[in-house]
C-alpha cells in the first residue's frame, strides 16, 4: 500500500507535466541563447522553432491558468507571477538576439510594465533574469560587449525604480483619494441617519448616556446603508448596467422616492415621482418582474429628471415583503441594446429580497428608538412625579406628564373631600385650551352629581367606557362647565389603596388620539399621581400638625414664634407697624375646678373660634400655651389693635358656650403692645403685652389694655398712690 501510495496519481501526472511547461520553456530558451542560438534571422531552425512553440504553450497554459483560477476567485501566487514575466523576458530577449541591439528598448518597455504590474518582489526577480538573460545576450554573441551589458543592466534598474517610484506615488494618491471619500461618504450617511430620524432631534434632556447610543444608531444606519449599497454595486458590477437603483413606496402608495443607486448619470429622478406611470407603475401593479428591451430606445421611463437617455434593456423587479406588501421597485437599465437574460433576472430578485431585509432592519430600529424614547419619557415622568413634594407640584407633575406623554389638549386633576358627610369636588389643576373660560375651571368646587368625573369617583373605574357620540352634550364636571372641540375622552379614578383621591381627565382634538398605548401609559400615571397625591396630603397634614395646634386648629407656639420673627423682621427694616395681643381666660381654673377639665376643653374651643373668626384674614392668631392666646397683627398701630382687641372682648363676654354641662360664660382680658413704639425685640413686645395682660386682671379683668394705658395707669396709680 505504500508502495502505492508513494507513486503520484494517475490524474495528478499530467498537470504536473503541464505545470511544468513554462519553467522548461524559460530554461530551453536560456540555454538556447547562452549556446549562441537566435543569432540572425537565417540561423533559425527546427530548434529555433520549436522553443518559440514551446514558449507559445507555456504563455497558453498560463492564460488558462489565470483564467481557471480568476472565475473561482483563487488567488495566484508568487510562481505563476514569476512564470509569466520569465516567459515573456525570454520571448523578448529572443526578439533582440534575433533583430540585434536595435529593438533592446522593447526589453525596457516589458520591464516597466511587469515593475508596473507584478507585485515588486516578483519585480525585482525578474529584473534578475533579465539581467542573466541580457548576460547571455550582450556578452555570448557575435558583437560581445560588456559596455552594452552594463548600459542595458543600468537602464533596466533605472526603468524597473522610476516605474516603480511613479506606481508607489500613484498608490498613495488613490488611498488619499479613497479614504476622503470614505470620510465624505460616513458624513452623508450621519446626514442621511439625521433624516432617518433614528437618531434623537431632542437631544437637550436626554441622559449623558446619550452620546454612546448616538454612536451605536450611526454604526448600525451605517451597516444598513453599507448593505443596500453593496447590494446595488454587486448587480451593478454583474449586470452592467447604466443604472442600478432602488425606489420605495411613500406611505400613501402614490408616489415613488428614491432610497439608494448606482448610476453612470447623475440624473436619475431624487423628488418623489408618480407610482402609477410607465413601466414602474407595471411592475408595481402586476408585482412581477418586468424584463424590455429595444434597439430603438424604451418608452415608460419614469426614474430620470428631465429627459430619460436612450435606454435599450430594462430589468424592474418589485421589492415585497412576506405578508405580501408591495414596498417598493428595484430597476436595472442599459444604454447598450443588450437585453436582460433569466440569470440577471433571478440576481436581481435576490438583490431585491436583500434590499427588503435592510428595509426592515431600519424599520425595527426605528422603533426600537421610538419606544426607547418614549419608555425614557415615560420613566423620567414617574421620576418627576415621585420627587414632587407639595400637592401643587404633584398636580402640575401629572398634568405635564400626562400631556407630554399622551399628546393631550385637556387635562385636569379633581380632588374629592368629604365635608360633612358629602363629598365635594374640586378641580385642582388644569392644562389646556379647550376648556371655556379656564380660568373659572380651575379651583372651582361642585357636589357630587351624576357627571363623568362624580362617577369615576363614585365606581373607582375609568370612564366613559366607549366613545361618546355627542361630546359637547356630556356632563363632565357640572353642568354649568363645558369643554369644547374634544374629540376624545378619558377619565380615570385617582386610587391609592381603597381611597378614591379625586380623577385625572384627559382629553384631545382628535378622536383616534386616546389608542391603546396611551391609555395604557394614561393608566399607569394615574397610578403614580394618584401615589404622589396622596404622599402629598400626608406630607400636608403632618406640616399641619407640627405648626398648629391639635385642639383649636391655631397655630401653635412654635409657629407664633417663628411668625413674630418674620413680622418684627419687617417692621425694623421698613418701619412698618404692628401690633401683638395677649390674651388669657379670667378665673379660667374655676371652670375647670367646677365644671371638669373636658367641659373647660370645649370653652377653649368656643373661645378659639372667636378669636379667628374676630381677627382678620392677615392677622396671624396662635395658642399661645394653656388658656392663653396671642394675635399678631401686621401693618397695625395700637389704636387699631386696641379696636380688634374690644371687639374680641365683647364677643367673647356675649358668647354663650354650650357645653354637656349646660350653657357657659367666660370673659377674657387681652394686653397689646405695638412695634416699633414699644420695641421691635420680639422679647421685649411679648413682655410689654404681659404686663398690660397682667395690668387688665389687675384691674378687674375683662378688659384689653394698651401699653399707653398702662402707663398712664401706672401714672393714674401713682397720684393715687
Ligand atoms: P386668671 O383670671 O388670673 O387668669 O385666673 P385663672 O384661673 O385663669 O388663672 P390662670 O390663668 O393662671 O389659670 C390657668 C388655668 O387654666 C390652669 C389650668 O387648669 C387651666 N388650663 C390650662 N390649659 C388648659 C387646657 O388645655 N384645658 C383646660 N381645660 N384647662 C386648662
Ligand atoms: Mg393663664
Ligand atoms: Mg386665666
Amino acid at each position: 500500500m505504500s508502495a502505492l501510495s508513494a507513486i503520484p496519481p494517475v490524474s495528478k501526472l499530467p498537470r504536473f507535466v503541464v505545470r511544468a511547461v513554462p519553467a522548461a520553456a524559460v530554461l530551453s530558451a536560456f540555454v538556447h541563447l547562452a549556446r549562441g542560438g537566435f543569432r540572425g534571422l537565417q540561423t533559425l531552425g527546427w530548434t529555433e522553432a520549436s522553443i518559440v512553440l514551446f514558449l507559445l504553450a507555456a504563455l497558453g497554459v498560463m492564460g488558462w491558468r489565470r483564467f481557471t483560477r480568476g472565475a473561482v476567485g483563487a488567488p495566484l501566487f508568487l510562481r505563476d507571477d514569476l512564470e509569466l514575466g520569465a516567459v515573456l523576458i525570454a520571448s523578448a530577449f529572443i526578439v533582440v538576439a534575433i533583430a540585434g541591439g536595435e529593438v533592446f528598448p522593447l526589453v525596457y518597455l516589458l520591464m516597466a510594465f511587469l515593475v508596473a504590474f507584478l507585485p515588486r518582489s516578483a519585480g525585482l526577480m525578474l529584473l534578475g533574469v533579465a539581467f542573466a538573460f541580457d548576460a547571455l545576450v550582450s556578452l555570448q554573441g557575435p558583437e560581445r560587449s560588456l559596455t552594452s551589458f552594463l548600459t542595458h543592466a543600468l537602464f533596466l534598474t533605472l526603468f524597473a525604480a522610476l516605474y516603480q517610484l511613479v506606481l508607489a506615488a500613484r498608490i498613495a494618491a488613490a488611498r488619499r483619494a479613497e479614504s476622503s471619500a470614505v470620510e465624505k461618504r460616513i458624513k452623508e450617511v450621519e446626514e442621511r441617519a439625521r433624516t432617518f430620524r433614528l437618531v434623537s432631534s431632542g437631544a437637550h434632556d436626554n441622559p449623558p448616556d446619550v452620546k454612546d447610543e448616538e454612536k451605536w444608531l450611526l454604526a448600525s444606519v451605517k451597516e444598513i446603508e453599507g448593505a443596500v449599497g453593496a447590494a446595488l454595486e454587486i448587480a451593478e458590477t454583474a449586470l452592467k448596467t447604466h443604472t442600478c437603483a432602488a425606489f420605495l413606496l411613500t406611505s400613501d402608495d402614490k408616489g415613488l422616492k428614491l432610497y439608494d443607486c448606482r448610476s453612470m448619470s447623475d440624473r436619475v429622478q431624487r423628488e418623489t415621482f408618480n407610482s402609477g406611470e410607465g413601466m414602474l407603475g407595471g411592475v408595481l401593479k402586476r408585482r412581477a418582474p418586468v424584463r424590455m428591451h429595444s434597439a430603438h430606445g424604451l418608452k415608460g421611463i419614469s426614474w430620470y429628471d428631465g429627459g430619460a437617455p436612450e435606454l435599450r434593456a430594462v430589468l424592474a423587479v418589485p421589492i415585497i415583503e412576506g405578508s405580501g406588501l408591495v414596498r417598493g421597485v428595484l430597476v436595472a437599465d442599459r444604454l447598450t441594446h443588450n437585453p436582460f437574460s433569466d440569470d440577471d433576472e433571478k440576481l436581481f430578485t435576490t438583490i431585491a429580497a436583500e434590499v427588503l431585509r435592510s428595509i426592515e432592519v431600519e424599520r425595527v430600529m426605528t422603533y426600537i428608538r421610538k419606544t426607547r424614547d418614549e419608555k425614557d419619557r415615560f420613566f423620567r415622568a414617574i421620576e418627576e412625579l415621585n420627587r414632587a413634594g407639595s400637592p401643587e407640584q404633584v398636580f402640575l407633575a401629572v398634568l405635564e406628564s400626562a400631556r407630554q406623554l399622551a399628546g393631550l389638549d385637556f387635562c385636569a386633576v379633581t380632588i374629592v373631600n368629604e365635608v360633612e358627610g358629602k363629598r365635594v369636588h374640586k378641580v385642582a389643576r388644569m392644562l389646556g385650551v379647550t376648556a371655556q373660560g379656564s380660568k373659572a375651571l380651575e379651583g372651582r368646587t361642585f357636589p357630587d352629581n351624576n357627571g363623568l368625573v362624580a362617577n369615576v369617583v363614585r365606581y373607582g373605574a375609568p370612564l366613559p367606557g366607549r366613545d361618546i357620540k355627542a361630546m359637547e352634550r356630556q356632563v363632565i364636571f357640572d353642568e354649568e362647565t363645558q369643554l369644547r372641540g374634544l374629540g376624545a375622552l378619558k377619565i380615570f379614578p385617582l386610587t391609592a389603596g381603597d381611597r378614591i383621591l379625586g380623577t385625572l381627565v384627559a382629553g384631545s382634538r382628535r378622536k383616534a388620539a386616546l389608542d391603546h398605548d396611551v391609555l395604557r401609559m394614561l393608566e399607569v400615571i394615574a397610578i403614580q399621581a394618584a401615589q404622589a397625591v396622596l404622599r402629598a396630603q400626608l406630607y400636608e397634614a403632618m406640616e399641619r400638625m407640627a405648626t398648629t395646634d391639635g385642639m383649636t386648629g391655631l397655630y401653635n407656639n412654635r409657629t407664633f414664634q417663628s411668625k413674630a420673627d418674620e413680622m418684627l423682621a419687617h417692621s425694623r427694616r421698613y418701619g412698618r407697624k404692628c401690633s401683638l395681643i395677649l390674651t388669657d381666660v379670667d378665673h379660667f381654673k374655676s371652670v375647670n375646678d367646677t365644671y371638669g377639665h373636658l367641659t373647660g376643653d370645649q370653652v377653649l374651643k368656643g373661645v378659639a373660634r372667636i378669636l379667628k373668626a374676630q381677627a382678620r384674614d392677615t392677622d396671624i392668631v396662635a395658642r399661645y400655651g394653656g388658656e392663653e392666646f396671642a394675635i399678631l397683627m401686621p401693618e397695625t398701630e395700637a389704636k387699631g389693635a386696641k379696636v380688634i382687641a374690644e371687639r374680641i372682648r365683647e364677643a367673647i363676654k356675649a358668647e354663650v358656650f354650650q357645653t354637656e354641662m349646660g350653657p357657659l360664660k367666660v370673659t377674657l382680658s387681652l394686653g397689646i403692645a405695638t412695634a416699633p413704639d414699644h420695641g421691635t425685640d420680639k422679647l421685649v413686645l411679648v413682655e410689654q403685652a404681659d404686663q398690660c395682660l397682667y395690668y387688665a386682671k389687675r384691674h378687674g379683668r375683662n378688659q384689653s389694655v394698651t401699653v399707653a394705658e398702662a402707663q398712664g395707669g401706672r401714672k393714674l396709680q401713682a397720684v393715687e398712690g
